[in-house]
């Protein structure tokens, strides 16, 4: 009694200060997430500017309900229609890249990155030069820039908090610790609808098979590449820029549930996990009140209930995507920066049925061992992240024409 009276009367360091916040991707799976945790937080937040690329109605209807200063289409044609949603309102519509970049360096004390692919690498890194707090959903820009990202928010001074549930959780459990003090990051992933599907079955899989995750609801491309575990890989090379381990540190496991988000082995033999609800309004709320937490309204873990959490090793046979990730992160940012262009173009061809599933992976390798590929340089600035990126996209479009769909 005397400590719920306590918890009662004690301030809420949270909600001492409003916070002006900005979301690039607002219209997506992790921008409507962020959302719906501001709109329950109404009295912590001010929303600056919130991003789309072509969901004017989307991007309108949010700008409204949360009383944004500006709202951003990245592309122009979808600009009549945000123009006429917000007439009548005081809210400023912009849409094109440059709009985008500017809505990125607005005043504000936390911006979301979270538009889909490389497409957000620039508009991130014009929030990272604010020298602002970046919630970093797009796993992309450390995958595709890598150090030269890092970089950036080092000279600027800005706060950059992971999004992804396992590097939240990573990141919650290594608390404080020094880097010597732990020995092992574990990185769980469910394994995606086709865990136990074989090759032969696979190669058969349509988008709609592929988009059906078992337990997580996102974007489509990030489904596709929880799909072909790419998104793990995807992870292990976020996770080897965000926290100071070696690549041998990182491992995998597969874990059906998704209750379990990492696991972290400290030099005493003590291994720290997060658990929670595979709900991203966790991992979100974490980067949102931090360094405090906040309320999000997520199924409660009861442990009777769940009875039993499982663990596997990951095929790298059928999901060859693991090995091309490390390969890729044991040659440098030249090769990440490609097979993340060329993973983005081959998701985008299976998804419009120009391409087979297995093709993806098959499409990314062929892309990493073209001999061109050990030609480009090591990216030293953003310019060379893009002129690898467009490599990446070209060889994946040209190799694209020798697979056929199913
Ligand atoms: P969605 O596809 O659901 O949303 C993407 C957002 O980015 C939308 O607002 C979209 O606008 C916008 N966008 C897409 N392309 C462009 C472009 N070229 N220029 C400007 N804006 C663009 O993706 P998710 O929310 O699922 O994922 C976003 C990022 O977060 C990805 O990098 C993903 O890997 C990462 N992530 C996602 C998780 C999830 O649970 N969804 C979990 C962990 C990380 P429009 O709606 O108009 O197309």
């Amino acid at each position: 009694m005397a400590t719920a009276t306590a918890s009662a009367t004690m301030a809420d360091p949270a909600r001492s200060e409003r916070r002006r916040i900005s979301i690039l991707g607002a219209t997506g799976s992790i921008g409507r997430n962020t959302l719906d945790l501001v709109g329950r937080n109404a009295d912590r937040y001010d929303v600056v500017a919130l991003t789309a690329n072509k969901d004017a109605q989307g991007l309108a209807e949010s700008a409204i309900r949360h009383r944004a200063d500006i709202a951003v289409v990245g592309d122009p044609d979808a600009y009549p229609k945000l123009k006429e949603l917000l007439a009548g309102t005081d809210i400023e519509a912009a849409s094109g890249d440059a709009a985008l970049l500017e809505a990125a360096q607005r005043p504000a004390d936390w911006v979301m990155a979270a538009i889909m692919g490389a497409a957000g690498l620039r508009p991130t890194l014009e929030a990272v030069a604010q020298g602002t707090c970046v919630a970093l959903a797009n796993k992309e820009c450390l995958v595709s820039a890598g150090q030269i990202f890092l970089d950036a928010v080092a000279v600027s001074g800005a706060e950059l908090l992971p999004v992804d549930s396992e590097h939240s959780a990573v990141f919650q459990a290594i608390g404080s610790s020094s880097a010597q003090l732990f020995e092992k990051i574990t990185l769980t992933a469910s394994g995606g609808p086709f865990r136990t599907w074989t090759s032969d079955q696979m190669s058969a899989a349509r988008p709609a098979d592929a988009l059906k995750h078992p337990n997580w609801s996102m974007g489509q491309k990030i489904s596709i590449d929880s799909a072909t575990l790419m998104n793990k890989g995807l992870e292990l090379i976020e996770a080897y820029h965000m926290f100071p381990v070696k690549a041998d540190q990182l491992s995998i496991v597969i874990h059906p549930q998704s209750i379990i988000h990492c696991l972290v082995d400290f030099v005493d033999g003590s291994t720290l996990a997060q658990m929670s609800a595979p709900d991203m309004r966790t991992p979100i709320a974490y980067a949102l009140g931090y360094p405090h937490r906040i309320e999000a309204p997520t199924e409660r873990l009861d442990l009777v209930q769940l009875k039993s959490l499982t663990f596997e090793a990951p095929d790298e046979k059928r999901f060859p995507a693991l090995r091309l990730t490390r390969e890729a992160l044991a040659e440098g940012t030249r090769a990440t920066a490609i097979l993340n262009a060329a993973n983005e173009e081959a998701v985008q061809a299976f998804l419009d049925g120009r391409i087979g599933f297995l093709s993806i992976c098959e499409l990314v390798e062929r892309v990493l061992s073209d001999p061109d590929t050990a030609r480009q340089s090591e990216p030293s600035s953003l310019d060379d992240i893009l002129a690898l990126d467009k490599f990446g996209r070209e060889r994946a479009l040209a190799y694209m024409t020798r697979f056929a769909a199913p």
